[in-house]
């Protein structure tokens, strides 16, 4: 693909859900940009984890590293007065049987689509690919592949555009996005995504597990974990 039409934005975090996406866009479209949001989460670390990401993708594949464009960062701090949620405050992290997490940050990836496609908007970029998933997540409803959908709906209509939202990871478990990072840059493209993106809640980079970086007992590194080694299995067999 080549011009305007097929230029993606990818709303990248430095975790490994967005990472794999970033290595996606890369394998399809003639020019990828990626947008952060700054919002106050737990930790900074995650962001701090997107150049790394970014640097070792190009690294890894001469014809990425030519796709790869600009690198936005957006302050969305306004999300840290507004909700009681545990990523953006010290609240404790609890997951309530039958509830939300703590951890659901309310409209917050309406917001940061909303965002994200000003932003391609403004760079003449058609496509918006974001790293939500509805299969093993915490049952956030803004994951959902029907509010994307619908999301796509209104950002067209509102603003007079024909985007594009693409999920790859959509109906994806954890253990088959390491896959598909193996699929899309092999061992060196999962090994990157390992050491270098960031998921633990605690912000926790002190000790490198099995699964990568991280505290090993918040739900994101249990759920890292588990995938990883569901991942590995998989693989030798
Ligand atoms: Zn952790």
């Amino acid at each position: 693909m080549s011009g305007a039409e097929d230029g993606a934005l990818v709303l990248f975090s430095g975790g490994q859900d967005s990472a794999t996406c970033l290595a996606w866009a890369l394998a399809r479209f003639g020019r990828v940009e990626t947008v952060g949001f700054d919002y106050g989460q737990r930790h900074r670390i995650e962001l701090a984890c997107r150049a790394g990401l970014r640097d070792g993708m190009a690294a890894l594949r001469p014809d990425w590293a030519g796709r790869l464009g600009a690198d936005h960062v957006l302050d969305a701090g306004v999300l840290r007065g507004l909700s009681g949620s545990a990523l953006v405050s010290a609240a404790e992290i609890t997951a309530p049987e039958g509830q939300l997490p703590s951890t659901f940050v309310p409209g917050r990836n309406l917001l940061f689509g909303t965002l994200a496609a000003a932003v391609a908007y403004g760079r003449g970029l058609r496509h918006l690919v974001l790293g939500v998933c509805e299969t093993d997540y915490s049952g956030y409803p803004d994951c959902r592949d029907d509010t994307m959908k619908a999301l796509q709906v209104a950002l067209n209509l509102g603003m007079d555009a024909r985007f594009v939202l693409h999920t790859p990871l959509m109906f994806v478990d954890k253990a088959g996005t390491w896959a598909m990072a193996a699929a899309l840059g092999g061992a060196a493209l999962v090994e990157l995504i390992r050491v270098e993106s960031h998921s633990c809640y605690e912000g926790d980079r002190t000790v490198l597990r099995e699964f990568g970086y991280g505290c090993g007992s918040c739900p994101a590194c249990e759920l890292r974990a588990r995938g990883f080694a569901a991942y590995r299995r998989l693989a030798a067999a």
